[in-house]
């Protein structure tokens, strides 16, 4: 083996979000670990989380009532056990944050503890749990367990770098393919900045690469978002569940012409804020007895029909009758960039329109992180573990990051050492850039264009029909350029996302039901047999 492109470690962390980093904090006490990420270290949906997390700490709260929440936003998809083990594991891990020195916000701003937490409220719970840092909670953690990370010697990180494959039998030559099961051993990493692609070895592998938002003309996730560790996994062979099931959030800022959609938190409407439709009517009355405060699924179909019933190009959030100088003081983030954008909330009201935004679906794994692939974990949006079901509740989905990949790092398989077989160097064989990357930009367009219309929020079989027509042509372009080409980020972005956009039509197709996130006006009802999950 030529050693000079190898990094071997004890552990391969793939990707810098809350899974990503809680999962090195943890196993970096028992052995050595690589943190590989594709931007900065901060870059990530994690980043961007503004309402916060859930957990059932209030006196008048408890654990039975988060859980039935939480199932009832799965619409009968949601796993009963895997619910109760991530609502009642969630006061540990927030005491955990706390010790790492995350400031969340407290009821009368004096000594931080866990029975001090300040709580707001969100759609779907039906009391007020959500521990937030004002309306920039994400960056808040991610700050903390990257100060963290950073002094611990025993971590090493490596910004500009993205997996281009997980390294399994299918990449050795000979008898390789004959070993019994998948066996994972590491992955081939790209130097986004060199253009090198190098072997990282590792006993474990955990992928924590986050959702696929950026399948979607418009979307609130970080451009990091493309599925890479579904597609990675995918093609490893392990399995896929419920990707028909993206969560469309009610209320981003309507910015026809900006690249990413900015998030107007549900905490806003927790509040007291008002959808409005452009009359100034109200109109969630007519959806949902919780109203406002329905859950998400039923907020974005809701504003989704009356857009196009109406030809509106936006609804309004209307915050205008509530306290300007509280509201300005819990949403700092949102105040400052309504005011970029000419609104002011306290005076008016700010257009809004529903964008992509969390991967309910993901890797078939369980509540430690474990796939059907031997020493790969996945933890976190890249995973499906059965907590959502068809509907993610608001703020379960960092308190999930935090506790599937905090239960991974304790697993005692840990402390293995793996025999590596002999894993050969990236192969450039018959490798040439034909400089023609306009294939690969268009596509990643049309192909966004693509889902937003046809897999959006109301789907139906003839808009999936044209889909999944229209995805093998994508696919197979994107396949045939990258046999020939030089591997580069939106080379290996664009297969992934065509690979993960396949997944979610498939599933979608095969799901001949209404249910949750997943609406098809041919079957507006759901269906009995169809009360599971549906796996590729
Ligand atoms: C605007 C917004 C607001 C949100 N608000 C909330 C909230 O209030 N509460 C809540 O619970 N949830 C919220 N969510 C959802 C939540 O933020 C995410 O589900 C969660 O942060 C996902 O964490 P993660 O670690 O799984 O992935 P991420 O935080 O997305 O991290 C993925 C990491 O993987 C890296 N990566 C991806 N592919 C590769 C590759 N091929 N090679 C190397 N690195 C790679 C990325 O660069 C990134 O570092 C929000 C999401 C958004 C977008």
């Amino acid at each position: 083996m030529n050693e000079n492109d190898i990094v071997k470690t004890d552990f391969l962390v793939i990707g810098s979000g809350i899974a990503g980093l809680q999962f090195a904090i943890e196993v970096s006490k028992i052995g050595k670990v690589v943190i590989v990420t594709k931007q900065k270290i901060f870059d990530s949906n994690t980043e961007l989380a503004q309402g916060g997390i859930a957990a059932a700490i209030d006196e008048t709260d408890s654990f039975e009532s988060h859980i039935e929440d939480t199932y009832k936003a799965s619409v009968g998809l949601g796993h009963k056990s895997v619910i109760e083990e991530i609502v009642s594991s969630a006061p540990n891990i927030i005491e955990n944050m706390i010790q790492m020195g995350v400031k969340f916000n407290t009821k009368n701003g004096k000594k931080i503890s866990i029975s001090n937490l300040a709580l707001a409220k969100e759609g779907g719970h039906s009391r007020k749990r959500i521990i937030y840092v004002e309306d920039f909670t994400g960056r808040e953690i991610e700050q903390q367990m990257i100060e963290i990370v950073r002094k611990n010697p025993n971590i090493k990180i490596y910004e500009n770098h993205m997996t281009v494959d997980l390294i399994t039998q299918h990449h050795i030559k000979g008898n390789g393919q004959f070993l019994p099961g998948i066996t994972c051993w590491g992955a081939y990493v790209l130097d986004i900045q060199n253009g090198k692609v190098k072997r990282f070895l590792a006993n474990k592998t955990l992928l924590a690469t986050g959702g696929c938002g950026q399948i979607y003309y418009y979307t609130t996730n970080s451009e990091t978002a493309t599925g890479d560790g579904i597609a990675m996994a995918y093609r490893a062979g392990a399995r896929i569940a419920n990707m028909e099931f993206i969560q469309f959030h009610p209320t981003t800022l309507y910015q026809p012409d900006s690249q990413r959609a900015f998030l107007i938190s549900e905490a806003v409407r927790g509040e007291g804020a008002i959808l409005r439709l452009p009359d100034h009517s109200e109109f969630m009355k007519e959806y949902h007895p919780m109203e406002n405060l329905a859950p998400r699924d039923v907020v974005s179909q809701a504003i989704d029909f009356e857009m196009v019933k109406n030809g509106y190009k936006f609804v309004y959030l209307d915050l205008t009758h509530l306290n300007p100088e509280k509201m300005i003081a819990r949403f700092p983030q949102i105040y400052k960039k309504c005011i970029e954008n000419g609104f002011d909330f306290t005076k008016d009201m700010i257009p809004v329109v529903p964008a992509a935004h969390y991967t309910c679906g993901g890797i078939l794994s369980n509540t430690d992180g474990e796939t059907d692939i031997k020493n790969l974990y996945a933890c976190g949006e890249t995973a499906c573990i059965g907590l959502h079901g068809a509907n993610r509740l608001a703020s379960n989905s960092l308190l999930e990051g935090a506790v599937t990949s905090n239960n991974a790092a304790k697993l005692p398989q840990n402390i293995e050492k793996i025999k590596f077989p002999n894993i050969p160097k990236w192969s450039e064989e018959n490798i040439f850039d034909e400089n023609e990357w306009v294939v690969i930009s268009h596509n990643k367009s049309t192909l966004r264009e693509m889902m937003w219309n046809y897999v959006g929020i109301i789907r139906s079989n003839r808009r999936l029909q044209y889909a999944s027509e229209r995805i093998r042509i994508f696919y197979r372009e994107i396949e045939e350029f990258y046999q020939k080409n030089p591997v580069r980020r939106d080379l290996i972005e664009a297969r992934n996302l065509a690979t993960t956009a396949y997944l979610i039509i498939r599933s979608a197709i095969m799901r001949k039901e209404s249910r949750g996130l997943h609406f098809n006006r041919n079957y507006p009802e759901k269906k009995k047999e169809f009360e599971k999950d549906t796996i590729i």
